[in-house]
């Protein structure tokens, strides 16, 4: 009777283990989580893998396992987020402040977000116009009857393309002939000559305009300024003047950086995605900021402090319990 009973124990603790009892509890630990970025020229694809690389290598201690996708951009990573399809994305803070508030004139005219959230601020983007030289665009006005890239939908830029060319009173939709392709395949359409130029808001140095700069047609970066545009970033909270740093693209042929205007890349999520999740992702940037400022040199420029700033939805709760830790709000 004994024997027997002694037996079924250990039958019964052999199929527990058998069936995976405990490898189950380890894997039940693991939390997957997917970063939304952009188009593998930018800087967000980098930018999600610098992310993902420093939370994936403390997966024992946060039980965090991060993948990057490539996306469409911004407005893409918004919605996808918001539908529960990406638990996190890199967003430009003008994005972020339209579909949280669900502004005017945006693509989230009347529908706006109210549980997207922000976790921090990443590097500065500057709404960057390329053309060829032979094309003989010199300003935004210029652009009127050529071929230009404003930017696939999805993407942060498309609208930063429309704000400029409206700002100078040019209509993106008939003044000229607009493309709206991915910024991947634009460098390559304006070395063949099948575009005049292009625009992309991102951070510099990017893969995108080393490739757009790099090739046998000349090109140049076309300033973006004048009083049109002087009254777009004034109207607009989340717009601030910035530049082209021309050393970063010896190809080239301007000699001076060019003046544009730009935004904030930011790292956003929503209400939904668990506070320890958000909080371990935070941690590990911010404990290892000067690891993570070596990642990319567009990231030259941040602070600590910096990275607080130019977010216009809430502060995600597992971030902010990391912020009051260490004193930053
Ligand atoms: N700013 C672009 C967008 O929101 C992406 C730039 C990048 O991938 O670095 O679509």
């Amino acid at each position: 009777m004994k024997k027997t009973l002694m037996l079924t124990i250990a039958v019964v603790f052999g199929l527990t283990l058998m069936m995976g009892g405990a490898p189950a509890d380890v894997q039940a630990k693991t939390t997957f989580v997917t970063i939304g970025t952009g188009g593998i020229t930018g800087v967000y694809y980098p930018t999600g893998g610098a992310i993902a690389k420093m939370v994936n290598a403390k997966r024992e201690e946060y039980g965090i396992r991060a993948t990057v996708e490539s996306t469409g951009g911004s407005a893409f990573n918004v919605n996808a987020i918001m539908a529960g399809d990406l638990e996190f994305g890199v967003v430009q803070s003008d994005r972020q402040y339209q579909a949280y508030k669900g502004e005017e004139g945006s693509e989230w005219a009347g529908k706006p977000q109210p549980d997207l959230r922000a976790v921090f601020s990443i590097h500065p983007e500057s709404v960057t116009l390329c053309a060829s030289v032979d094309s003989g665009i010199k300003t935004v006005m210029d652009l009127k009857g050529k071929r230009v890239n404003l930017g696939n939908p999805g993407s942060g830029h498309l609208q930063n393309s429309k704000d400029t060319l409206k700002a100078v009173g040019l209509d993106p939709e008939t003044d000229l002939k607009a493309e709206y392709i991915k910024a991947a395949e634009a460098p390559g359409l304006l070395q063949d000559g099948r575009i005049d130029a292009f625009f992309y808001t991102v951070g510099h140095p990017s893969g995108a305009f080393k490739e757009a700069t790099a090739g046998k047609t000349k090109v140049m970066f076309v300033p973006i300024e004048g009083p049109g545009i002087d009254k777009l970033v004034a109207d607009n909270s989340y717009y601030a003047k910035s530049f082209v740093p021309v050393a970063d693209y010896p190809g080239a042929v301007n000699d001076a950086d060019v003046p544009t205007f730009g935004v904030k890349a930011t790292f956003c999520t929503s209400a939904a995605v668990p506070d320890e999740v958000v909080y371990a992702i935070t941690k590990e940037v911010f404990d290892n900021f000067d690891t993570f400022k070596k990642l990319h040199p567009a990231y030259a420029v941040l602070t600590k402090e910096g990275m607080l700033e130019g977010l216009s939805a809430p502060i995600h709760p597992g971030a902010m319990k990391y912020y009051k830790e260490v004193g930053l709000k």
